[in-house]
């Protein structure tokens, strides 16, 4: 199954698709994982980008693309994955297009003011990728990752200033993209506000429907 989740940051994509991947089978593919990972290792690509992700905007559309073009080469990708928060660009998805086929793109729907409410309160363990929330998701104890020990820390990128950012960038740059995969017959919208077990049931019958 070939999948893009589409939606604004704090819908959820990366909490769904680290359940959609276990249950399909397929890799989950965070373009903002990569970047992350680049980062902390500190290699020329993470020395590039990081001032971009503590801000908010967008790396280059030409970086991006090549990042995710070398990442869906990869063996575990032939059986199909799940990308998430890429494409954000028509440039991206142009690229994509030529790149391989798709099966759906999942918009998971969230307000503005929800979003808001959930990048403020989200934390993450560093060196999993795992993600709570100090309300929604709390950990067992106080700043501290249930699995390793380590403590939590909050990405520069869900403070404020860059949380409202990214609400902008994404309404310009990546909100376009719903009207381009609906033209497409390609997009189920999901509504993103419940449970991440409830949106994963949701979206799994959705996709059922549309592929089988
Ligand atoms: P995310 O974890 O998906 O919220 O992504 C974190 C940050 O990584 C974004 O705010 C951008 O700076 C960068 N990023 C992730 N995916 C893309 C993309 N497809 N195009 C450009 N920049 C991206």
């Amino acid at each position: 199954m070939k999948l893009v989740f589409l939606g604004p940051p704090g819908a959820g994509k990366g909490t769904i698709a680290a359940i959609a991947k276990d249950k399909y089978g397929i890799p989950h593919i965070s373009t903002g994982d990569l970047f992350r990972a680049a980062i902390k290792n500190e290699t020329a690509l993470g020395l590039k980008v990081k001032e971009i992700l503590a801000s908010g905007d967008l790396v280059p559309d030409s970086v991006t693309i090549e990042m995710v073009r070398e990442r869906l080469a990869c063996d575990d990708c032939r059986k199909g994955f799940i990308l998430d928060g890429f494409p954000r660009t028509v440039p991206q998805a142009d690229a994509l297009a030529q790149m391989t086929g798709l099966d759906a793109v999942v918009n998971f729907q969230l307000s503005r003011a929800e979003v808001v409410r959930r990048l403020s309160g989200r934390r993450m363990c560093k060196s999993t990728g795992r993600i709570y929330h100090l309300v929604y998701n709390p950990p067992k104890v106080d700043g501290i990752d249930d699995e390793t020990g380590e403590p939590l820390y909050q990405r520069p990128d869900d403070q404020e200033d860059a949380i409202l950012n990214r609400l902008s960038v994404y309404e310009k740059s990546t909100e376009p993209l719903i009207q381009y995969y609906r033209e497409k017959g390609l997009l189920s919208d999901i509504d993103a506000s419940s449970s991440p077990s409830d949106v994963f049931e949701g979206m799994d019958k959705v996709l059922k429907n549309r592929i089988h």
